[in-house]
């Protein structure tokens, strides 16, 4: 669940980590409600009151109560593929735990745990979704219900964070000597899990987090533009992210007057970086201007082009039967789209009903950083084949 009161939230941890002083710049800026956060709140709720049943802490009658006050609350969010993501996740978490109480039958599982990291952050505290205690192990884990980004455990602060809340908690009721960290991204089939020894944990806390928290709180702090700049309130309007953006653009180009590949290699990653800058930067002055009023010097707002549309379609059916058309000439008829099916239906059905009749095409091919985990295509002849 969302870090709602905390000023340096553990979600935001690898921004302010990286650059304490955006705290400060990011508190110009109010928090606007996404309907992806609204999904991911209804994914955990449902997620924790399945857990709760699953665990034997609620019985059936109360579950289905809590079941249908949570579709009533979020009927837009609700639907087949929302559940089975969500029971995915509920399935391995009980993998999990069983697998913990195999090694003893000691083994404790707390939902939705409130961890208090203040000792090492100013005011911190956030929810674990599910810390699982066994044999000196202490493992967090976070359903991540996004699809947008990959978010893996190794090295994440926002887990390591929980982690070290989790540890204050119980350290005096259990002996940790280890904590494990697992991120299940059910939407895209993802579960990563991380270890490190509570030594390693503590010495995070005290000399990497503690000194950036407290110039976080503070306001101070060098700016340090980077990855985590996506995810920055400001971004917008962050004068050394656009710095960063500008320095990026000034080579020492060798040859005069047409670029080698090697250098447009170079200069695509680089533009790609810009165009994404620049995106931040209109699509907040578009929110400012419609939103709020706002002018900018040398731009105004003018009405954009728009497509004609039927001002009621019963009434000009009705109209086109009485001239004489037939229903067969005025209605097309379609089949809902692959992604829209699934969430209707729900995966498991699809699968089952027409999934031997979906065929995937080759995609085209497509540019990209030499980072990127696809295989890439070797040959010329495949490549045209591709097309
Ligand atoms: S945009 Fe980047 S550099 Fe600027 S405050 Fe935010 S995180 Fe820091």
């Amino acid at each position: 669940m969302p870090d709602v009161h905390a000023k340096l939230s553990a979600s935001g941890a690898k921004r302010w980590l990286s650059c304490p002083p955006s705290v400060k710049l990011e508190e110009e800026f109010n928090e606007e409600p996404s309907i992806y956060a609204e999904e991911g709140t209804y994914a955990h709720a449902l997620a924790e009151i399945k857990l709760r049943l699953a665990l034997g802490q609620i019985k059936k009658k109360e579950y289905e109560k809590l079941v249908r006050a949570l579709e009533k609350e979020y009927e837009n969010f609700h639907n087949q593929s929302l559940v089975e993501y969500v029971e995915a996740y509920v399935g391995k978490v009980q993998e999990f735990f069983a697998e913990a109480k195999a090694h003893t039958s000691d083994a404790v599982i707390e939902l939705e745990q409130r961890v208090d990291f203040s000792r090492w952050v100013p005011e911190g505290f956030g929810t674990s979704d599910v810390v699982i205690i066994a044999e000196g192990v202490l493992h967090i884990i976070d359903l991540k219900f996004g699809q947008g980004v990959r978010v893996d455990a190794e090295d994440n602060p926002q887990l390591k964070l929980y982690a070290l809340g989790a540890y204050e908690a119980f350290d005096m009721l259990y002996d940790i000597q280890q904590v494990k960290m697992t991120i299940i991204q059910p939407r895209l089939d993802h579960i990563s899990s991380s270890e490190l020894v509570i030594e390693d944990l503590l010495e995070w806390g005290e000399n990497y987090v503690k000194p950036r928290a407290d110039l976080a709180f503070n306001g101070e702090g060098e700016f340090a533009p980077g990855e985590h700049c996506r995810f920055c309130k400001a971004k917008a309007v962050c004068k050394a992210r656009a710095e960063k953006q500008l320095e990026l653009m000034k080579y020492n180009f060798e040859s005069p007057d047409s670029f080698t590949d090697d250098e447009l290699g170079i200069l695509l990653k680089d533009i790609g970086k810009l165009l994404d800058w620049a995106k931040d930067v209109s699509d907040y002055m578009y929110e400012q201007a419609t939103q709020h009023g706002r002018h900018f010097e040398g731009w105004k707002l003018v009405e954009g082009r728009s497509t004609r549309k039927y001002t009621d379609t019963i009434v000009v059916a009705k109209a086109l039967k009485d001239a004489g058309y037939k229903e067969a000439v005025i209605y097309e008829k379609n089949l809902l789209t692959i992604t829209a099916m699934e969430k209707v239906i729900g995966k498991k059905a699809f699968n089952e009903i027409v999934g031997h009749l979906i065929e995937k095409p080759q995609g085209k091919p497509v540019l990209v950083p030499i980072e990127d985990k696809r295989t890439e295509i070797s040959t010329v002849k495949a490549i045209k084949e591709s097309f």
